[in-house]
């Protein structure tokens, strides 16, 4: 069963691929074949198998030679760690469904944030979708979800106004839907999470001479590697952290 998750998640990886892509762009992303960036050739099935592909060509268009970014391959091995990482976590279960959409939607935002700085609207709805069909499945808790959409938004709208403009828009709406998912004591984890390795990658990168200290660097990755933590593993840690003040 693993294995063929693991497969599944390449697959879709390979599509979360499409996605980075072309949302940035406004362009289609189901139906329009692919095509190699610099020479136009449509690429065939055989050319579109996720990793062997890439490793097959090692790492070149098929017909004028051009690189493919090392990007494409990560993607699809990450999202499949992340399928079979949630898989052996929640088992066949509905949480297993929604979190590796969740986690798929996670990884596109990360991208798309890192390379252009925005946190594109269609997949924040999406994660809005995913947190009405789990409202729907866990009726009876809908007030810990609702609180969930705005404990963390309303913070960092907060912070937005106060900074004016520190904070994204795009990264209020994603912790609003993602919190409605999770739930809102695992949002305000996700928040923290997401606030520490920043800073930690933050720091280590002006030390390191890597970025400048008045460097923007996009929230948005972080903040959703706390989502996709808190998701998982938001129950034992705050079991954890409410025993030490027993
Ligand atoms: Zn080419």
């Amino acid at each position: 069963m693993s294995a063929l998750i693991a497969i599944y998640g390449l697959i879709i990886g390979s599509f979360i691929n499409v996605c980075i892509y072309r949302i940035p762009k406004g362009e289609e992303v189901v139906f329009t074949p692919s095509h190699c960036f610099s020479c136009g050739y449509r690429l065939k099935w055989y050319d579109l198998i996720p990793v062997f592909s890439y490793a097959f060509l090692q790492g070149k268009c098929r017909n004028c030679g051009e690189s493919i970014s090392i990007q494409y391959p990560l993607v699809e091995l990450a999202n499949s760690a992340m399928y079979v990482w949630i898989y052996l976590i929640f088992g066949s279960s509905i949480e297993t469904v929604l979190y590796m959409f969740l986690a798929s939607a996670l990884l596109t935002i990360s991208v798309i944030d890192f390379k252009h700085m925005i946190i594109p609207d269609s997949i924040v709805v999406f994660i809005g979708i995913l947190a009405i069909i789990n409202l729907i499945f866990n009726i009876k808790l809908w007030l810990y979800f609702v609180v969930g959409f705005f404990v963390v938004s309303v913070i960092l709208l907060v912070i937005a106004i106060i900074t004016k403009g520190g904070m994204g828009g795009g990264d209020i709406k994603m912790m609003a839907v993602a919190g409605l998912l999770i739930g809102w004591d695992k949002i305000l984890l996700a928040l923290m999470l997401g606030a520490i390795l920043g800073s930690v990658v933050g720091v280590t990168l002006i030390a390191l001479k890597i970025i400048e200290r008045k460097q923007f660097i996009p929230f948005g990755p972080f903040l959703a590697a706390g989502v996709f933590a808190s998701a998982l593993y938001g129950e034992e840690i705050i079991g954890w952290y409410l025993k030490l003040y027993q």
